[in-house]
């Protein structure tokens, strides 16, 4: 059996949060492994600049907790992620409470430009920053949050994070299709799996809605812990009301590793036929069914009936410039005294970065009425 072990927590309190790990741990039968370590690799989730009440990213306390528990048991611990987009990684770092987290504890905070990275496979060859495969072992820290291309946010995905920002893009250019999308996560999944020594979801504040930065902060008070990140995911679907077999990333990970739904035993505070109350799904699977319809062959039949694009909020938008910079067909511009991107419709392929990585909020999905009459 797979154990994924679980918590309700309401709030980051850190003497609550150790207490709740070290027994996660004990009841996942990772303790002894996880005190054996000489050193790990943190992977949290740092999505860009927001601030830890937004839900977006893993909040600092749920990783002081983790990096005060380690400490005790004397291992080396480092850490790090590939923020989405063009964000100063200081300042996401700042952004997200983190700064302090190395003054704090003298932990070593990876930063890509000192790292350098590693380009493997062909069709496609994935560009990775080299700590996550020089490492002894790397506990992963993901955020629970709903997601409209992916549907959901959770562990596996959190590994997309190796990827350095910009070259993420380039996947997106590729494989505009969300199954074909899930298809590269679980590639970027697969290079470090014998690496992951434990998964640890930070669910206390979540997101629903749309997601993964534009989405609504949730209290979900959850805590799932896993050694297996599959067994995580599929738990952690079911509480949010997915069923798991229609989230590719998930099912394609569960076909390939053999993992069957009666393998996996739920502990804790949580059963597997739980599902969270008030967590609203619905904005994000109906925004997924679209973008799977536009990326099939159909896609320019459809277009002329249903039109659906990206729009940008003049009230919010600071011209910060990300969005631009990170489209990868170049379908935004800046034109002359415009206070908003400029989009080029006939160029964008509907992958939803400049939604994922505007840090105002700024940007969202735009559908004409019979969008929303026929695809709702
Ligand atoms: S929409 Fe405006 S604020 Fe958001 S990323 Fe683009 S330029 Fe920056
Ligand atoms: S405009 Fe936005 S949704 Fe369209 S291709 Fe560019 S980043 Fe993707």
């Amino acid at each position: 059996m797979i154990k994924v072990v679980s918590r309700n927590c309401q709030s980051y309190e850190i003497k609550k949060l150790k207490e709740h790990f070290i027994e996660i741990f004990f009841e996942s039968n990772s303790l002894k492994k996880i005190k054996s370590l000489e050193s790990v690799l943190l992977k949290p989730n740092l999505l860009g600049p927001y601030s830890p009440q937004k839900g977006v990213t893993t909040h600092p306390i749920f990783v002081s907790a983790l990096i005060e528990i380690l400490k005790d048991f004397n291992i080396k611990i480092s850490l790090m992620d590939n923020p989405g987009g063009v964000n100063k990684y200081e300042k996401v770092l700042e952004k997200c409470g983190y700064t302090n987290l190395k003054k704090k504890y003298g932990i070593k905070i990876f930063n890509l430009t000192e790292t350098g990275i590693y380009k493997i496979g062909k069709n496609p060859k994935y560009v990775v920053s080299k700590p996550f495969l020089d490492c002894q072992a790397i506990i992963n820290l993901p955020k629970l949050k709903t997601h409209t291309f992916t549907l959901m946010t959770c562990a596996i995905k959190n590994f997309y994070g190796i990827i350095p920002g910009l070259a993420k893009a380039n996947y997106h250019r590729l494989f505009p299709n969300p199954t074909k999308f899930a298809e590269v996560i679980l590639n970027t999944y697969s290079l470090v799996k014998e690496k992951i020594v434990f998964n640890l979801m930070d669910g206390i504040i979540g997101m629903d809605g749309s997601g993964p930065s534009s989405g609504n902060p949730k209290n979900f008070g959850v805590i799932l812990g896993s050694k297996d990140a599959i067994a995580l995911d599929i738990c952690a679907a079911n509480l949010l009301g997915f069923n798991f077999k229609k989230i590719p990333i998930i099912y394609l990970s569960a076909k390939k590793y053999d993992l069957s739904y009666q393998e996996i035993k739920m502990l804790g505070d949580f059963q597997k036929k739980d599902v969270l109350e008030n967590v609203n799904i619905q904005k994000c699977i109906i925004s997924n069914r679209i973008l799977r319809i536009f990326s099939t062959p159909l896609k320019n039949f459809i277009k002329i009936f249903f039109k659906i694009y990206p729009v940008f909020s003049p009230k919010k938008c600071t011209q910060c410039g990300n969005c631009i910079k990170f489209c990868p067909t170049s379908a935004l511009t800046f034109s002359k005294n415009s206070t908003i991107p400029k989009l080029d419709r006939s160029k964008c392929i509907l992958c939803l970065c400049c939604i994922e990585i505007c840090p105002q909020s700024a940007s969202s999905l735009k559908k004409s009425l019979l969008s929303k009459i026929f695809l709702n």
